[in-house]
């Protein structure tokens, strides 16, 4: 289980499509750290796996101090009762600096940096509190985090106004040296059927690419053409896959609140969607509760033959878009049709052609291991990263820097 860490509502940007609009808040004090740190302890007690904690926010940099206290309590935690964590963070950059570039480093905190591809696309959305554009100011951050730790995901958000720079956009992050692109679509905005031809117009141009760039044997991840390639692979077993709410990863509010996941600390700890506080632990009714509500099968999916393979029980994006946890939006699914049909084009050609970096990616279980071999063999800045960490996100709703 994986534990996000909310520790503060504030920002230092105003990104239109925010979903939990940034306000001024202390943020979690130490006091609240040390109860959560004490909660995955207790949670995970009967399990010796490594515990992750992801720091989020709002924007989590801007409370630097308490991730380094933080990761100095996990150390404590680790010399007294041989624990282990690990890190990430997910961030807009703009406070990203040499000092916390080398912290990461030490502590293997793993950075996903928000920026929208290129600056038509990301000047669009993302903006600072007085509505200037910050491209200018995140570019340089990326690329130095880049420079540094090449195995850095991004977090790209899609909107109809900018669909048309996705693939310039995907273009623009691979040739940066960007492997682990993250591409999220902004359900909640107001897509026309124009917009909907334009997204599928662009991410059929970027399984073109996806196809070209593995025949150039190059190394690359984009999501989530990565997801539906993998349960198509999975076949039957693809649906092991589906999110189960509250149950693999929880978020913590800054005040020690639990929820499911990271849409819904905004609901507050009044809203039905609280499983409980750090001090207290989790009620056991609730989380099932929204874990079968989520799961229920959907009217719409009912003889859907897509359904094993649909991000359907998303919780997060089944609540943004439709205010449930048993109803997906049109958009969602319509999103999902165009989506696995491309993967499953990539995949065919690829197969058929016996794509050698294809096949190790989606058939070998040792390749994030052999990938990292190679890599350091030819002494390449990417292999100073763990390929073994995990750096696949899923699909990422959007906040949290
Ligand atoms: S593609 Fe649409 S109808 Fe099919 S399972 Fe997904 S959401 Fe349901
Ligand atoms: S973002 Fe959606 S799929 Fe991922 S853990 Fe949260 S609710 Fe589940
Ligand atoms: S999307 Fe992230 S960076 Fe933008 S306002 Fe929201 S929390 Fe801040």
């Amino acid at each position: 289980m994986h534990f996000t860490l909310h520790l503060t509502k504030a920002c230092n940007c105003r990104c239109s499509y925010c979903y939990a609009p940034p306000r001024a808040d202390e943020g979690m004090t130490e006091e609240t750290a040390r109860q959560v740190l004490e909660f995955t302890l207790r949670v995970n007690q009967d399990n010796s796996d490594s515990i992750g904690l992801v720091f989020f926010g709002g924007e989590p940099l801007l409370k630097r101090d308490l991730i380094r206290f933080i990761v100095a309590e996990t150390q404590r935690i680790y010399r007294e009762k041989k624990r282990h964590f690990h890190y990430k963070i997910t961030t807009n950059g703009l406070l990203l600096d040499e000092d916390f570039l080398e912290f990461s480093l030490r502590h293997n905190i793993l950075v996903g940096f928000s920026l929208d591809g290129i600056r038509q696309s990301h000047d669009r959305h993302r903006k600072l509190p007085d509505g200037r554009p910050t491209f200018d100011r995140a570019y340089p951050k990326f690329r130095r985090l880049l420079d540094a730790r090449p195995y850095s995901s991004v977090f790209a958000t899609v909107n109809p106004d900018t669909v048309e720079y996705l693939v310039d956009s995907v273009r623009f992050l691979i040739g940066e040296g960007c492997r682990y692109v993250i591409l999220s679509l902004n359900y909640e905005a107001a897509w026309t059927e124009e917009d909907l031809a334009e997204l599928e117009r662009q991410y059929g141009r970027l399984a073109e690419l996806y196809i070209e760039w593995s025949r150039e044997d190059r190394k690359f991840y984009i999501s989530p053409f990565e997801m539906k390639l993998a349960s198509h692979i999975a076949g039957e077993h693809a649906v092991k896959d589906h999110c189960e709410l509250g149950v693999r990863q929880v978020s913590i509010d800054p005040e020690g609140y639990i929820f499911p996941c990271v849409q819904f600390p905004a609901t507050g700890p009044q809203s039905r969607f609280c499983l409980g506080h750090v001090r207290t632990g989790i009620d056991e009714t609730v989380r099932q509760r929204l874990r079968d509500e989520s799961h229920a099968e959907k009217q719409v999916c009912r003889k859907c033959a897509l359904s094993r393979r649909c991000h359907n029980t998303c919780g997060c994006l089944n609540w943004q878009t439709t205010r449930t946890l048993t109803q997906v939006s049109p958009v969602h699914c319509r999103h999902e049709q165009m989506l696995i049909a491309l993967a499953d084009r990539i995949g065919a050609t690829l197969y058929a052609e016996r794509s050698p970096i294809f096949l190790h990616k989606h058939y070998n279980t040792a390749y994030p291991i052999l990938s990292l071999l190679e890599d350091q063999m030819r002494g390449s800045p990417a292999a100073e990263e763990s390929a073994t960490t995990g750096n696949s996100e899923n699909e990422r709703p959007i906040a949290g820097g």
